[in-house]
């Protein structure tokens, strides 16, 4: 499995965020402390980032272990960001190797990164898009359309469909992981996806964590700066981590975080490690349901005493506040 992280607040360096911390991206690259599937993540990596006034995103990705970038450090040292996606590899069996097949993927002003597998690949990929993909572009069109082929591309080339036909970003990933299912395919689902403006991810078969944190030095502005950062797992060990649990969707932005559960799975459905696909002959087209019940969900951000100001994002961690899903 992979580890994947995304940063939504006041510019911060690219180091400040994936290097420095104790438990950064870059060492849970060979030291991950709570990932369930897998122990390194050394197949590549990729950092995608938003400058001021672009809406387009900027990636940097390699299909060697971070630890072994000789350009990263300079490259981090400068680069500033209110808006990060990055993540560390460890590819899928099955799947192919370099730069192309790390995330984040990109798509106009989205990054995505797939923490997971879609069980059966590349098999189950192609009978999923027979099922799932039959108007518009031929299912076989989108798989030889792949970045690279790698379940994640593939994954993300169905909900970038659902974002481009004007799904919000969560609903996209819940009516993706949703359709999916229900045409019979299993796996490990979670996603990370943002726009430069907000974050939505899943957990769906591994860790996903959030923190929202007042900057470090802020606490004396009339309206303090916020930040939220959405992880595979925490960086640190300081206050204000909050774990998504399984089968639920979160949309964060510095604002305000919602958590609501998925669709549940078929029954038999659940992803499941090492099984294959089970991909039905006559699948149903996706459903037009979001795969986001309307359910109240779980509440977010915990309010946890203040402390700690070693850098900008790892601040004070932010009063709770939820705010109202965009999920549909
Ligand atoms: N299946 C994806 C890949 O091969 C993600 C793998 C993972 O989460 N380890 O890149």
């Amino acid at each position: 499995m992979c580890r994947h992280l995304a940063y939504l607040g006041p510019p911060a360096t690219l180091r400040s965020l994936l290097t420095d911390p104790p438990h950064s991206l870059f060492r849970q690259a060979w030291a991950p402390r709570r990932q369930r599937h897998g122990t390194v993540n050394a197949d590549g990596f990729g950092i995608g980032w938003y400058a001021d006034g672009d809406p387009v995103p900027a990636r940097y990705r390699r299909g060697t272990p971070i630890w072994g970038d000789p350009s990263l450090p300079d490259l981090a040292r400068v680069t500033r960001s209110r808006a990060v996606l990055a993540a560390v590899r460890s590819a899928t069996q099955g799947s192919a190797p370099g730069e192309q097949a790390a995330a984040p993927f990109a798509d106009g002003r989205w990054l995505f990164s797939h923490n997971g597998r879609l069980d059966g690949w590349p098999e189950s990929a192609a009978e999923l898009a027979a099922a799932l993909l039959p108007a518009g572009p031929p299912g076989a069109a989108v798989l030889l359309s792949l970045e690279a082929m790698v379940d994640s591309a593939f994954l993300w080339a169905l909900i970038g469909r659902r974002l481009r036909g004007g799904d919000d970003m969560a609903a996209a990933l819940a009516a993706a992981i949703a359709a999916i299912e229900a045409a019979g395919a299993t796996g490990r689902f979670n996603f990370l996806l943002t726009d430069g403006q907000a974050i939505a991810a899943t957990a769906c078969g591994d860790t996903l964590w959030y923190r929202r944190a007042v900057p470090a030095g802020a606490g004396g502005e009339p309206v303090p700066v916020m930040s939220v950062t959405v992880a595979s797992e925490p960086d640190d060990d300081l206050a204000g981590w909050t774990e998504v649990p399984d089968r639920h969707v979160l949309t964060a932005t510095p604002s305000g975080v919602s958590v609501r559960p998925l669709q549940p799975a078929p029954p038999g459905g659940s992803p499941s490690p090492g099984r294959g696909a089970r991909t039905r002959s006559a699948s149903p087209r996706p459903s037009p349901a979001p795969g986001v019940p309307p359910a109240p969900g779980v509440p977010a951000a915990p309010g946890l005493p203040a402390s700690h100001g070693r850098q900008a994002r790892r601040g004070v961690p932010a009063p709770t506040t939820t705010s109202a899903s965009k999920g549909s």
